[in-house]
């Protein structure tokens, strides 16, 4: 099978570098990944970093004007070459009730919401020795524990879905597992599409078969989850993934069969 990459979805600059000055959790510029993706042959790139809440990684607020201005200013140059730029944001979930780290005034700057779930910050003052009691602690009650956790968060997630217009959940069941066939299916009906990382485990080739065995119409975005400019549109991980558990590319928005 032959295919076309016609955009990747999910990248992040230095503006996921939350508190600090730089290019430290991500190093590329808006620029430095846009054209990367133009020597590949993109059609769409979606500058998606980390939403507000995170305070090492997250974007800070007061810069989304300005990432608004650079986004429509690179526009000018790029589209007539190809490529747009989309201006997202990778919400963090924040809470059992569903609420990511955005609201409406931050929202209304973006081009697509992506939604993904990720460890909080932590703070460096907590011991190593506090994390293993935790950690020590669940596993005993190991089999409850991880079956509460997967309802605790497939109900966040479903919740999130009922409160914003999502575009697309990033990495879902990584880093918190979920019941995905109950995502799936809320994804399906809302129009949500999923993402099949290249960068991360899930959606696993596992996961994309229990999605098709549910014989519901759902989209999906294969994406990078690019942190250094040179992965931008680097798919091939979660193109092998989706060959493997047999997904109809016709559902996949940013790539094209081409024979
Ligand atoms: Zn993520
Ligand atoms: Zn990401």
């Amino acid at each position: 099978m032959e295919y076309k990459i016609l955009g990747d979805y999910h990248t992040h600059t230095i503006y996921s570098s939350g508190f600090r000055k730089e290019g430290i959790h991500a190093t590329g510029t808006i620029e430095e990944n846009a054209q990367v993706a133009i020597n590949k042959g993109l059609s769409t790139l979606v500058i998606s970093d980390h939403g507000p809440g995170h305070y090492f990684y997250g974007f800070r607020k007061e810069n989304i004007l300005e990432a608004r201005k650079e986004i429509d200013r690179l526009n000018e140059i790029y589209i007539p070459k190809g490529l747009k730029i989309l201006l997202g944001i990778e919400a963090n979930l924040v809470s059992v009730d569903g609420i990511l780290d955005v609201d409406e005034d931050f929202i209304k700057h973006i081009d697509i919401l992506l939604m993904g779930y990720h460890y909080g910050a932590t703070p460096k003052s907590i011991k190593d020795g506090y994390n293993l009691y935790i950690l020590n602690f669940a596993s005993k009650l190991m089999s409850f524990t991880e079956e509460k956790t997967i309802e605790i968060y497939t109900k966040a997630y479903l919740k999130a879905l009922d409160n914003y217009s999502i575009d697309i959940i990033t990495h879902p069941g990584s880093k918190a597992k979920i019941d995905i066939v109950e995502v799936a299916k809320k994804c399906a009906k809302l129009g949500t599409a999923l993402e099949i990382s290249s960068k991360h485990s899930e959606l696993s080739v596992e996961s994309l078969m229990r999605i098709k065995d549910l014989d519901i119409d759902i989209n999906y975005y294969i994406n990078s989850d690019a942190h250094i400019p040179e992965d931008v549109g680097n798919l091939e991980n979660g193109i092998m993934k989706a060959k493997i558990a047999g997904i109809d590319f016709n559902k996949i928005k940013n790539i094209q069969e081409t024979r």
